[in-house]
């Protein structure tokens, strides 16, 4: 295990992982075990079913803890699998604060799966300290955090969020999906939990689907372990396997994802066919200065809104030919997609555009690709669209 004073690149390629030590082999195989032998009954090397745990995950969710400066990581099979464990945590009766804007599939569970359990959830403007303050309630248990928000990059203040649900004596949890630890690590803001969908930046390579959760705290984390055995959205060790194999580049994919996105963002502000783009990294951005405060980085994600219709917009991401026309987002290849008739087409579209989430919106995620033909590539695609 490599040593936790370590720097982030360091370990990112070695934190959880040790050569073998009978033959050498420099990385961690693919334990393709269901289960364990035991010298006798109760005998056993501490794996017993790889549901409860296996090397190569056991190997991955210390290099997540590591990464995230946390003691305790555990993995799942998506990002909603690790999110779900958390909502195990809590009881018939308990309220949740979180953002308007929150993730999609986030904001279907909690509605739609949660709310019949009777968990009450109130939706509000996270950046609006107040309005956090204002929704809490006695029976709050739980202030669900993302940063930077999706699409439109809201960047909240994890101290702040995390200080506001503390008085409360709930806990904040943080989904760090769109940052990374690389750029933002919110254990050292006062989180309580980060959750991840690793299908993003840290797989890296849009291959897998994935998810983990990281604490500090061993009661949470004895807590965690408990329902990820018990409700079993347990990972395969390949996929283990792979997002080891993505952690170790993740400083080198995420610099140049962030410098990319930043030259694409200064590009776009200011061109003929853009109204507004959202870059936490533009100084024009409304959180600008917590972002550079909060964050190593600004990230890979932007969004533009474009100065023409749904119509239209849909044929300029539909004329890309470097950018993928596809949702998701945090792989080393760019992609493009148009959140209101895509990722956010389920929010009706009054609710959508109150929130500023209007049609000719565009959401991209940066690839690592030359800056030069991402820039050229849209370029075309404006020209073919809008000329
Ligand atoms: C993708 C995503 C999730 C869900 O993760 P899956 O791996 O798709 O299950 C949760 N939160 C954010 C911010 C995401 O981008």
């Amino acid at each position: 295990m490599s040593d936790e004073n370590e720097l982030f690149e360091t370990r990112a390629v070695h934190a959880g992982q040790e050569p073998d030590p009978e033959n050498g082999a420099l990385m961690t195989p693919i334990y393709a075990n269901s289960t364990y032998a035991q010298a006798a009954p109760g005998e056993h090397t501490g794996y017993e079913y790889s549901r409860t745990g296996n090397p190569t995950r056991t190997d991955l969710e210390d290099n997540l803890a590591a990464l995230e400066g946390g003691e305790y990581g555990r993995a799942f099979s998506s990002g909603m699998g690790a999110i779900n464990t958390v909502m195990n945590l809590l009881e018939a009766g308990d309220h949740v604060v979180t953002g308007d804007d929150v993730y999609g599939g986030t904001h279907r569970l909690f509605t739609q799966v949660y709310d019949k359990y009777d968990v009450e959830f109130d939706f509000v403007d996270t950046t609006d300290h107040d309005a956090v303050a204002d929704a809490m309630q006695e029976n709050t248990e739980l202030v669900w955090v993302e940063t930077p928000t999706n699409p439109l990059m809201r960047v909240n203040d994890i101290d702040a969020l995390a200080d506001i649900a503390h008085d409360n004596d709930a806990l904040c949890v943080v989904d760090n999906t769109f940052a990374t630890p690389y750029l933002q690590r919110p254990l050292e803001h006062g989180a309580d939990i980060v959750a991840h969908s690793l299908t993003k930046y840290l797989g890296g390579h849009s291959d897998l689907v994935m998810g983990a959760l990281v604490t500090d705290s061993e009661d949470l984390d004895e807590r965690i372990a408990f329902y990820q055995n018990s409700v079993g959205a347990t990972p395969s060790p390949f996929d283990c396997f792979l997002v080891l194999r993505g952690t170790k580049t993740l400083p080198v994919r995420m610099d140049r994802h962030c410098e990319n996105a930043n030259e694409l963002a200064h590009w776009l502000d200011g061109h003929d066919h853009v109204e507004s783009v959202y870059y936490p990294g533009l100084d024009s951005h409304r959180q600008h200065d917590l972002a550079a405060e909060q964050m190593d980085g600004f990230g890979g994600m932007l969004s533009v809104e474009l100065d023409a219709t749904l119509a239209e917009v849909s044929d300029v991401v539909s004329k890309t030919q470097v950018f993928t026309l596809a949702e998701s987002l945090g792989g080393v290849e760019s992609l493009i997609e148009q959140p209101a008739a895509m990722t956010h087409a389920a929010i009706p579209k009054e609710e959508r555009e109150a929130a500023g989430l209007t049609d000719p919106l565009i959401r991209i995620s940066v690839g690592v690709e030359n800056v030069e033909d991402l820039k050229a590539d849209l370029q075309q695609a404006f020209e073919a669209a809008l000329e």
